[in-house]
């Protein structure tokens, strides 16, 4: 039994959202540890979304029993009717992953969105933190500033193999860090990077996407940098240890 609404039911209770049945038109690895899913639909036509808001996936988990899973939209397309996802490859086993390692061309999945309330900020610098899986959020977010804004990204991958090439118009210094054999999940070197990034006196904005615990651990490390909480957007990607739940959150 499904503990939660199907994609024609939750539709109904989330406002703005739209209820997509969606292709499968490409799926590849583009680093060795993350996939890259091509979606097509002819109903795109009418999708709009903002940088950085993300999709929910209906994903088969065990048995028959169907839920969501969130990933970010990478790049839309109007004129092709499609939208790219990039989900990291963790290794841990769990719904999303199982689909994305065995989606196959012309597969069809039913998508519900755009979701996802935390967009580019009004602000004259801006600092992003995360690990894989804010590469997608990070690298939409920072291709839609205007040219010459002042950007800076921490973002934690395995190694070399999975940092990614960014073209973007705004002045943006990227730090891949990497965390080499250790779990994902530790706050401690993103923490290092956002007390040794040297930043404006004015009012900035930051963003992060990242395990709960180390989500919240950057916020306080971004406070402890004078920032406000209203200056800092915050979103729990994962939890470590625990299974997402079937709305695609962590518990
Ligand atoms: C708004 C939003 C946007 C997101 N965008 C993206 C995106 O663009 N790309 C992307 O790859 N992910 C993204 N995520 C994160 C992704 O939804 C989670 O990682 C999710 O847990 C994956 O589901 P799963 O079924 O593979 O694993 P689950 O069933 O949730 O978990 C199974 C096991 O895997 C572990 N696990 C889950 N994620 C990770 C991880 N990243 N590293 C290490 N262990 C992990 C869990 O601790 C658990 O032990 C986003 C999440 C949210 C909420």
């Amino acid at each position: 039994m499904n503990d939660v609404s199907r994609p024609d039911e939750l539709v109904t209770r989330i406002q703005g959202v739209g209820r997509w049945t969606l292709r499968v038109t490409e799926s590849r690895m583009t680093t060795p540890r993350m996939h890259r899913i091509r979606l097509k639909g002819s109903g795109l036509g009418d999708f709009n979304y903002l940088p950085g808001q993300d999709v929910m996936l209906w994903v088969p988990a065990d048995g028959e029993r169907m839920l969501y899973r969130r990933y970010t939209i990478r790049h839309f397309d109007r004129e092709t009717r499609s939208l790219d996802l990039d989900i990291f490859v963790h290794g841990k086993g769990g719904p999303g992953e199982n689909w994305a390692k065995t989606v196959q061309t012309g597969d069809i999945v039913d998508v519900v969105g755009p979701r996802g309330k935390i967009s580019l900020a009004s602000a004259p610098w801006h600092l992003f933190a995360g690990d894989e899986t804010y590469i997608s959020a990070t690298f939409a977010m920072l291709e839609a500033l205007p040219a010459g804004t002042p950007a800076w990204a921490f973002l934690e991958v395995a190694d070399l193999g999975e940092e990614q090439p960014l073209t973007a118009n705004a002045n943006v210094q990227l730090t891949w860090i990497h965390r080499g054999n250790a779990s994902p999940g530790d706050p401690a070197a993103l923490v290092a990077a956002i007390e040794s990034a040297k930043l404006p006196a004015s009012p900035g904005h930051a963003y992060i996407g990242a395990e709960l615990q180390v989500a919240r651990t950057l916020h306080r490390a971004l406070e402890a940098r004078g920032l406000d909480t209203n200056q800092i957007s915050s979103k729990a990607y994962w939890g470590r240890g625990r299974a997402n739940a079937s709305i695609g959150e962590p518990k």
